[in-house]
This record gives C-alpha cells, sequence and structure tokens, in this order.
C-alpha cells in the first residue's frame, strides 16, 4: 500500500457518476478522497458515511489541498474546473462528456501545465472495442458504417461521447466517418453498437455497460496510474492497456 495516499477531489459529486466514485473510492489502496464539490453543496449521504467535506463550486478555491481531480460533471461545470487545476498545479481525470470544440483545445494548453486524462469512456471493454473497430473498419472500407448508442433519459448530449469516440476509431481505419443514431429510454446505462454493412452480411461489434459502477473503477484506476506523472495528455487506453489513446 502506498504510504501517501494521491489526495482526491471529487468535481460533481452529487451526479450518477460522482456519487458512485464516493461510494467506491474506499475499495482503492493509495487514494483517498479529500473534498467532495457539486453545485450546491448539500449534503451527501455517500460523503457523509466517510467525512468527506462537500462544498458548493462557488467555493471550490477553498476546497483542502489534493493532488488530483476526477471531474463527472457537465459542460458548464468544466471551465471552471479546469482552470482550477491548471492554477494549483493539480492533475485532472476528467469523464464530462459533450465538451465543445473550444474545451477541447482548453483541455490541450492546459497538458501543457499539469497531467491531464480525459476519456469518453472509463470501460476496459471500450478501449477494447476501440482497437477492434479500427481493425474492422479499415479491413471493410467500401461498408456502411453506422453507430448506434442508447442512454437513460437523463442523458444530455447526443451523440455520445463514446460513440464519437468509436466514430473516431472508424474514420481512423476506412477514412470516413460513420453516421450515428441515439435512443434516450429509461435507465440504459450505455449501450454502444458499431455496424459494418456489406452486399448480403453485417459485422456487429458491441458493448452493453450494465452498471456504471465501471466507469467509476476505471476513473479511480486512471487517477492511480496519472499519478506521478509529469504534464502531458495521457489516453485511458494507453494507461491501461498500454495502446490507443482513448
Ligand atoms: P449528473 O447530471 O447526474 O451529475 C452532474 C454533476 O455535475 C452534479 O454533481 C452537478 O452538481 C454538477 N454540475 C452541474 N452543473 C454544474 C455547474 N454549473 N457547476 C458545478 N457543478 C455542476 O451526471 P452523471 O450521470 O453523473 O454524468 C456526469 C458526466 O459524466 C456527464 O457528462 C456524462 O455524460 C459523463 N459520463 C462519462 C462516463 C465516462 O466513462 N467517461 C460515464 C458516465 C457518464
Amino acid at each position: 500500500m502506498n504510504p501517501t495516499p494521491l489526495r482526491i477531489l471529487v468535481h460533481g459529486a452529487s451526479g450518477r457518476m460522482g456519487r458512485a466514485l464516493l461510494r467506491l473510492a474506499g475499495e482503492r489502496d493509495g487514494l483517498r478522497v479529500v473534498a467532495a464539490v457539486s453545485r450546491s453543496g448539500e449534503p451527501l449521504p455517500e460523503a457523509d458515511a466517510t467525512g468527506v467535506p462537500v462544498l458548493a463550486v462557488a467555493d471550490l478555491s477553498r476546497a483542502p489541498d489534493c493532488d488530483l481531480v476526477i471531474d463527472f460533471s457537465l459542460p458548464e461545470a468544466f471551465d471552471g474546473v479546469l482552470a482550477d487545476c491548471v492554477a494549483r498545479g493539480r492533475a485532472l481525470v476528467s469523464g464530462t462528456t459533450g465538451l465543445s470544440p473550444a474545451q477541447r483545445e482548453a483541455l490541450d494548453a492546459a497538458a501543457a501545465r499539469i497531467p491531464v486524462l480525459w476519456a469518453a469512456n472509463f470501460s476496459a471493454g471500450v478501449a477494447v472495442l476501440h482497437a477492434l473497430v479500427r481493425q474492422a473498419a479499415a479491413a471493410l472500407p467500401g461498408w456502411d458504417a453506422d453507430i448506434v448508442e442508447s442512454h437513460h433519459v437523463h442523458k444530455k448530449d447526443a451523440p455520445s461521447g463514446t460513440a464519437l469516440f468509436l466514430g473516431e476509431a472508424v474514420a481512423a481505419g476506412r477514412g470516413s466517418a460513420p453516421h450515428y443514431a441515439a435512443l434516450r429510454a429509461g435507465d440504459i446505462v450505455g449501450e454502444h453498437l458499431v455496424q459494418l454493412t456489406g452486399p448480403g452480411e453485417r459485422l456487429e461489434l458491441a458493448h452493453r455497460a450494465t452498471n456504471r459502477d465501471i466507469f467509476a473503477r476505471g476513473a479511480l484506476e486512471a487517477a492511480l496510474r496519472l499519478a506521478g506523472k509529469g504534464p502531458g495528455r495521457y489516453g485511458f487506453g494507453e494507461l491501461l492497456l498500454g495502446g490507443g489513446t482513448n
């Protein structure tokens, strides 16, 4: 066990992902959540259970010192947490999707100052799927390519960040982007189907997440692997599997 645990601030703590992170952080040796930040700063049972202070985002600058921020929030909250990480020299692991092109550029700029890992999806299965999709698209360049994604009704961005990430793999493989379709229904955690269709046959590559704990565990793993690294832009696939750049 690491004698000096990595001190983590969870940003977006009151959300579905933030609460999963607070609940699961205790499973991991080598890290300790020192603060939870949400829009309102209202108490959270998951934070109370472990004595973690909850702050409103307006009080972010007064949060206890930490080494790394894990952010699962919304695009409107993202600029503030990124600026805070750069100003204080904190590493950032973010899974917030729906970022604008300007926000993606700001991530690249921040990487000159701090270690940054942004990923559309923190599951090991999707990291592997990305490589498979690229290989399949390269082998079948003339086929139609479509990505169908399904998520719960509360998800705001569409197509999902993961669909776009898999779309990059399609484009890298065959030179052109796929078509996207997005479904919002019930409490679906996240499903992605990449379909390559040729004359008389169809290849389907699919990933289904049935529990969002996988994303929280993946982000905690990413935080531990990012610890101690120098400034730069890191990928989840690269850190987890030694390949890809998710
Ligand atoms: P949610 O809506 O349940 O929670 C959003 C959180 O952001 C809340 O804590 C809220 O207080 C905070 N927030 C919202 N606006 C804010 C503001 N202006 N300032 C400060 N904080 C603000 O969302 P969720 O389901 O937990 O998902 C969070 C993000 O993570 C989304 O972008 C989602 O698409 C993404 N996500 C990514 C992965 C992945 O593996 N990368 C997996 C699941 C979800």
